[in-house]
């Protein structure tokens, strides 16, 4: 890479999502992009036909906003879920809206799509430079040296950068360089819980064979299944259960058998050879979070998306908080005009603890979404919120609306729901002391 006056020489190792957007974002303020994948241009293989989608809400769409992108994405591509549609096992249906009060939606988008879409846009300026199948196998962090292998030829290859940007995901390369340094705390978790992809096809007349505005939920307490529409009019769904029941679930009889006794309406519309096929094409994949600190190294390296912070799905934050990284970067870029020394430690100091408080909430969700949303008390629960999200939108934000449709730290949405509930708890213990207190008079006055 060539030195231009001013303006830093950075290398982004991973073309994923949150990578391809950075580019576009570091471009924007002049400095020089070279994008390092691993992977060959997905632009040039043929679509495998099943469709991953990922649903993007208020932070992720906000950073594609500033790079002029929000109205592609969601307009063009993007399908919205006005709210969850439970589905039990005797395929009754109940919509429970993300936000009933302001309408707020989120939106179902093809990952393959945008990930086009967000390297066509780094392409366009002339400062990006996207290098395919080259694999970051090592690198000095501080002096901004790289090491390559060439997937293609098989050779070792050198470069450098004055700034190097891990967005090379959860299993980070980068990640793991910082590792072997002396502070530098990280802690991985993989749970229990395994997942598999299912496609659910279309209904008649190339409709949706369900709502198309909802995402859909069939929570069974220890697992449940999920599934969001896509532009084509199917859906994508995925079984999350504990590996203990995957296991179960190796021979085509055991399987129909669990998804007829579990999720009969979803059996019906896949279809009993397409579950199977679908079911046993790939091992279950697991799930993994990741908490460390920091995420930089002085002045010379920063690690962002699912490399800083690999979350389990159940918030479906992960994609959104890397757009979000991104989008304080620039921020950070602007305030501190574009010196990475002052930039990177603020970065950390500010987005760290963010970064672990959205893990425990994704971790939170699996347990809202496979079982609590069947509850009576969650049901009370979320009817005071709307109430009182009705009356007093400012000051009573539900958990979901402040994670999913604000720019709220993820640790002040913890504060902010913890503060609820004792309010809430509070008014309880007052209700219930009047209550007494009435009928102790009433008592009193009819024995008198
Ligand atoms: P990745 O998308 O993993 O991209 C990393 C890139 O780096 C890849 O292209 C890879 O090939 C490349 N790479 C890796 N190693 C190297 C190397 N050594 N050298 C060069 N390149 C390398 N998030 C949401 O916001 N909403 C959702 O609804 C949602 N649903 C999800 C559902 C599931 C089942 C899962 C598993 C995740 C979901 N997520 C969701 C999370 C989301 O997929 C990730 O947070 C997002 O893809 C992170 O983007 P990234 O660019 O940081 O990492």
């Amino acid at each position: 890479m060539t030195e231009v006056e001013g303006k830093s020489r950075i290398a982004i190792i991973g073309g994923g999502l949150v990578g391809a957007l950075a580019a576009c974002f570091f471009a924007k303020r002049g400095h020089q992009v070279v994008i390092y994948e691993y992977r060959s241009d997905l632009r040039m293989e043929n679509s495998s036909g099943q469709s991953i989608n990922l649903a993007l809400s208020f932070r992720g769409r906000e950073a594609l906003r500033a790079v002029g992108l929000e109205d592609i994405v969601v307009k063009q591509y993007g399908t919205s879920m006005r709210g969850r549609m439970l589905h039990d096992k005797n395929g009754n249906l109940k919509e429970v809206l993300y936000d009933s009060v302001k309408g707020n939606c989120i939106y179902s988008i093809s990952r393959r799509r945008l990930n086009i879409i967000l390297l066509d846009a780094a392409e366009k300026y002339p400062k990006v430079q996207v290098n395919f199948n080259k694999k970051l196998v090592d690198a000095d962090l501080e002096k901004g040296k790289m090491k390559f292998l060439n997937m293609k030829t098989g050779a070792m290859e050198n470069a450098d950068a004055d700034l190097i940007i891990g967005a090379d995901g959860a299993y980070s390369k980068v990640r793991k360089i910082m590792a072997k340094r002396s502070l530098f705390n990280c802690a991985q978790t993989y749970i229990e819980h395994g997942y598999v992809e299912l496609s659910v096809p279309s209904g008649k007349n190339n409709e949706f064979a369900m709502n198309g505005k909802n995402l859909h939920i069939w929570p069974r307490g220890e697992f449940m299944m999920t599934s969001l529409p896509n532009e084509d009019h199917t859906f994508t769904g995925n079984l999350f259960a504990p590996f203990h029941v995957l296991e179960k679930l190796k021979t085509p009889v055991t399987l129909l058998r669990f998804y007829t006794e579990h999720f009969p309406d979803l059996l019906r519309l896949i279809g009993e050879q397409s579950l199977v096929q679908q079911f046993f094409e790939k091992e279950p994949q697991t799930l993994i979070s990741i908490k460390c600190e920091p995420y930089h190294v002085g002045k010379t390296a920063l690690i962002i998306g699912d490399a800083a912070h690999a979350m389990v799905p159940f918030y479906a934050q992960g994609m959104n908080t890397g757009f979000e990284d991104v989008l304080l970067l620039d921020e950070l870029m602007e305030c501190y005009n574009s010196d990475f020394a002052k930039i990177l430690p603020k970065f950390s100091e500010l987005r760290c603890d963010d970064g672990h408080a959205i893990c425990d909430l994704a971790m939170y969700n699996y347990l809202e979404m496979r079982d609590l949303v069947t509850r009576k008390s969650f049901l009370v629960r979320k009817f005071v919120d709307k109430i009182l999200y009705t009356f007093i939108p400012n000051s009573w934000i539900p958990l979901y609306s402040s994670v999913h449709f604000t720019r709220m730290s993820f640790r002040d949405c913890i504060a902010h729901k913890e503060w609820q509930d004792k309010v809430l708890r509070a008014s309880l213990w007052c209700f219930g002391i009047f209550v007494v207190a009435i009928l102790a008079i009433s008592l009193s006055q009819s024995t008198i």
